[in-house]
């Protein structure tokens, strides 16, 4: 049995809004789950629905097999980390982490002991008497963390807490969460816009788009296996090349090459015939020059952006455009006219009408 079953979630708001749409997930204990998706995806409001700070409208909620629709945010044992930190200003770091307990009725000397021990996994041992405002961004959000950590429930639930951050700031706390995570095992439910959170520090990811989830998998999976082009485009920087086109006597016309897509949609391929496809690729799949087991093609070199691990460089082709990520040391001359190989297995195609990934 899973630690947490969501079956069927729906929320509708108020005002008759539906943001979240049959959401179905089960999650294992010490799992760390992350919601991603673009603004306005239902990923907050699922979080929040979690956290019993919004109804659900429809569906089952259960924690350990019991249905908890029902039960407050406080009976729920879940403790939640917001983007704004939501530290009180007048109280110090130590009352800070010290409230929640205070507030259970806990011992003074447990009170002090547990503070002491989460300011020391949180590198705030020497700002216990600094008022929040005394405080950097990233420090302020490691004591909103450590807020959570301290009351010990099984399922800590984060929005987008590294959103107030410098970039430099979000990668190191990024880790330190991930780190946390290890040490406390805690159950993890976690919301981002950034892939790259996504990918970096969740054991499983859910995408979602418009309140409907469109995948659930490891990083991998969505990264080699993604279901849509949705998925495919969301997840990876830059993202997945996308060329829409249709297939014509058995092959695409792609930057005026002809790429016959036998290699994969093998016996399946005069089902095809007429019917609109996405041909897609990845930046970094491309190999610049002819390769064996590969599709072929050219274009013009439009613009070319060196990155130091790697260079972006922007190819028109016809009408289409798309971007390689290749090695800096053989990046190619803006305006130069370049051939460029795509190996069969790094391409993919979609239904150009479900957008669906054909998988043959
Ligand atoms: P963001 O990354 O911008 O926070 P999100 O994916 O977390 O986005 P939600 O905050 O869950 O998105 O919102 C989902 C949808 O529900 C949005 O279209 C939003 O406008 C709508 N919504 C949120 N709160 C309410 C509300 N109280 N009443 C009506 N609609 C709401």
């Amino acid at each position: 049995m899973a630690y947490i079953t969501l079956t069927d979630i729906n929320k509708i708001y108020p005002n008759g809004f539906h943001a979240v749409h049959n959401f179905n997930l089960e999650i294992e204990k010490g799992e760390f789950i992350v919601f991603v998706g673009p603004s306005g995806c239902g990923k907050s409001t699922t979080l929040r629905m979690i956290a019993g700070l919004e109804d659900i409208s429809k569906g089952d909620f259960l924690i350990n097999g019991k249905r908890v629709n029902e039960l407050g945010p406080r009976e729920r044992e879940v403790a939640m980390v917001f983007q704004s930190y939501a530290l009180y200003p007048q109280m110090t770091v130590f009352d800070n982490l010290a409230f929640g307990l205070e507030l259970q009725g806990v011992d003074e000397d447990v009170i002090e002991q547990r503070v002491e021990k989460t300011a020391k996994i949180l590198g705030l041992t020497d700002y216990l008497d600094r008022l929040p405002r005394a405080l950097s961004g990233g420090q302020r959000q490691r004591v909103a963390v450590g807020r959570a950590i301290i009351r010990k429930v099984g399922i800590f639930l984060m929005d987008e807490p590294l959103s107030n951050l410098d970039a430099k700031q979000r990668v190191t706390m990024r880790s330190e969460i991930t780190q946390i995570h290890r040490e406390t095992g805690a159950t993890t439910i976690y919301v981002t816009h950034d892939q790259t959170e996504a990918m970096t520090m969740a054991d499983r990811i859910v995408v979602m788009k418009e309140g409907y989830v469109q995948q659930v998998g490891t990083p991998y999976d969505l990264y080699f296996n993604p279901v849509n082009v949705f998925v495919a485009g969301f997840i990876g920087e830059p993202p997945m090349n996308f060329i829409r086109t249709v297939v014509k006597e058995g092959a695409v016309r792609i930057g005026g090459k002809e790429i016959d897509l036998s290699f994969k949609l093998g016996e399946h391929l005069a089902e095809w015939e007429g019917r609109p496809v996405v041909f897609g690729f990845r930046p970094e799949a491309a190999i610049l020059g002819e390769a064996e087991d590969a599709c072929v093609l050219g274009g013009s070199v439009e613009l070319t952006e060196m990155l130091g691990d790697n260079s972006n460089v922007y190819v028109t082709m016809k009408e289409d455009r798309v971007i390689l990520k290749v090695d800096p040391h053989d990046t190619p001359e803006t305006d130069s006219d370049i051939t460029f190989s795509i190996p069969h297995k790094s391409i993919y195609l979609f239904d150009g009408e479900t957008e669906n990934v054909i998988n043959v």
